[in-house]
């Protein structure tokens, strides 16, 4: 797990539908510390794995004082709505007004393979559902308005640059090992 790091806005890892996770082991696990790592060292409060560039569905939310480690999340119930601004570890400093869900009803694996449900609301309830966002390639540009989407192109096509550059860097520290 060499290349782990936080995928940007360009990479096309976060615009797929993550795979679901069949199995839950040792790889799982470490996948688990690493996001739990990377998140931390990025002052977030919640990472889906497509955000550190692997395909599996899982998340992680750091709810106050817990930590929770969700794989499979399935959002069973919504209740009600509210609207805040939010912001996104793989879109620095934009923040775009998202509405919401207050209340959720949850269904996931936790990382012992057990098969746990639970009702949240609040905060943590709002970090959940960007998460499963996340997990089917929806990011929360995709609820601007046309005016803010105006607004927000010329960042976002900055971040999408520089995605673009990292990944013809790998691409290439791959072909030189090649020939080597
Ligand atoms: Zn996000």
């Amino acid at each position: 797990m060499s290349n782990l790091r936080l995928r940007k806005y360009g990479d096309p890892i976060l615009r797929k539908k993550a795979r679901w996770v069949e199995k839950i082991g040792s790889e799982e696990r470490d996948l688990l510390s690493h996001m739990a790592k990377i998140m931390h060292e990025n002052n977030g409060i919640g990472l889906a794995a497509p955000q550190i560039g692997v395909d599996k569905r899982i998340v992680i939310v750091d709810t106050e004082g817990e930590l929770l480690k969700l794989i499979n999340p399935q959002i069973l119930e919504m209740e009600g709505e509210e609207w805040l601004s939010e912001g996104c570890l793989s879109l620095p400093e934009i923040f775009v007004p998202v509405n919401r869900a207050k209340k959720i009803k949850i269904e996931a694996l936790n990382e012992d393979k057990k098969l746990i449900s639970f009702t949240i609301e609040g905060f943590s309830a709002r970090v959940i559902q960007h998460e499963v966002d996340h997990l089917n390639g929806v990011l929360i540009i995709d609820y601007a308005t046309e005016e803010r989407k105006r607004r927000m192109k010329r960042s976002l096509e900055e971040i999408a640059n520089h995605t673009r550059m990292l990944l013809e860097m790998e691409k290439r520290r791959g072909e030189k090992m090649y020939f080597k």
